[in-house]
């Protein structure tokens, strides 16, 4: 079995003199998600090199799992380290490599040799053939191919000698920490899971905003949103979700505006709560789930009213997606059998029979001067009274 895994990394690796800062966030990332895997990792950098070595017995799937959700990487290669002991016996790690590795030895294979150290007595040339060789005699059902090799045997001379032949596929993205940090709009749903998760990938850690509306939303749809924020916390870390009472707003707006613009106001005053909490905790933009079409409330008339009353950029991964590509995801995820559980959220109960499709920005306006006299209080109270949760990884 492997105790190693090589780690590569591609983006990051374009960042000039910023690299080792971006190393060393993949380095602790990577230490980070292996804390609850079965088993001690020791996670190092080596010239441009990222190594997980196992310290003894260790749970390989979970293991695989946790670097598959670090973002950043984009393979993850099981790895044999040994020791140089000359030509002789690297053949025999080899074979016993291949030996272990492939059960059936039919297929065609290459071998792909690199000195990164030059003074090893044999060219990667004289490497390729020479091992190309042993593993013929060994196993005389495999085929040399080198144009297509069903397998390629990789061996790296370094300081210790790397041998692999699996990459599996990581996350990509850069690295958690690389980027500023963003408040993103969590909701019951589907979409805003996703947003969230598609933000984070980028290297944005994340803070989040749950506006709920008791008695008319219920605990259990306010668990369910913990219960997602736990799922994006497995990629984006720990999350501190703001859990608002949107209640006596929404109240207010239903009293007091015409029906048919209640979401459109209403949203307007979500992205305004949301921004207060992302100033005040130097968050460096807003996300929400939207996408262009999908609802009444995001027409692009109806996000270009909503935008108006931010001053944060509003970032919306989404936006271009159908709803199956959301969905996609989201299973990707694990969010989507969360999101689909039936508990209302604060928006279905007062949805309008025909909401606006087209909000016009200064009827929207006039609608809320309506709002006037009490709206400063009820959202300084609804700031007041907002509950933090700091939501871990499940
Ligand atoms: P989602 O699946 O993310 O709930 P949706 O398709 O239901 O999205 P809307 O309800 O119009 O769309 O919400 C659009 C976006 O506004 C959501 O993606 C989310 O970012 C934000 N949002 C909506 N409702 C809430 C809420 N109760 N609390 C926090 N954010 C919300
Ligand atoms: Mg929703």
């Amino acid at each position: 079995m492997y105790s190693a895994f090589l780690i590569k990394y591609a983006e990051i690796a374009i960042k000039g003199k910023n690299r080792y800062i971006f190393e060393d966030k993949l380095v602790s990332n990577i230490a980070y998600q292996l804390k609850n895997v079965d088993g001690e990792f020791n996670v190092r950098k080596e010239n441009g090199r990222i190594y997980v070595e196992a310290q003894g017995e260790y749970d390989y799937d979970e293991a695989v799992a946790a670097l598959q959700r670090v973002f950043g990487i984009v393979g993850i290669c099981p790895v044999i380290l040994v020791e140089d002991r000359g030509f002789e016996q690297l053949a025999k790690d080899v074979i016993d490599h291949i030996e272990e590795t492939y059960p059936d030895k039919n297929f065609t294979f290459k071998v792909d040799a690199r000195r990164a150290r030059k003074n090893y007595p044999m060219t990667s040339m004289e490497i390729n053939a020479a091992i190309g060789e042993r593993i013929l005699e060994a196993f005389p059902e495999t085929k040399v191919d080198v144009h297509h090799p069903q397998v390629m045997i990789h061996i790296e001379i370094r300081p210790m000698i790397n041998i692999y032949s699996t990459e599996l596929p990581g996350q990509g993205g850069m690295p958690l920490g690389s980027a500023g940090k963003a408040m993103l709009l969590l909701s019951g749903g589907i979409d805003s899971p996703v947003a969230g998760y598609m933000i984070s990938k980028r290297g944005v850690t994340l803070e989040a905003t749950y506006f709920h509306a008791p008695p008319y939303t219920s605990e259990r749809a306010k668990q369910k949103v913990v219960d997602l924020a736990k799922k994006v916390a497995r990629y984006s870390g720990r999350i501190k979700l703001n859990v608002v009472n949107f209640t006596d707003i929404q109240l207010y707006i239903y009293e007091k505006c015409p029906h048919d613009e209640l979401t459109i106001i209403m949203r307007r005053y979500m992205m305004m709560i949301a921004e207060h909490f992302a100033k005040e905790s130097g968050c460096l933009g807003l996300v929400t789930g939207e996408s262009i079409g999908q609802v009444a409330s995001q027409t692009m008339q109806s996000l270009a009213v909503t935008n108006e009353v931010c001053s944060l950029p509003v970032y919306r991964p989404c936006i271009a997606l159908d709803k199956q590509d959301i969905v996609t995801i989201a299973e990707k995820i694990d969010t989507y059998e969360t999101s689909i559980l039936p508990f209302e959220d604060c928006c279905t109960i007062f949805v309008a029979k025909h909401p606006v499709t087209k909000p016009n920005l200064e009827y929207i306006k006039r609608s809320e001067k309506n709002l006037e006299e009490k709206i400063e209080g009820l959202m300084r109270t609804a700031i007041e009274t907002t509950e933090v949760i700091m939501v871990d990884a499940e």
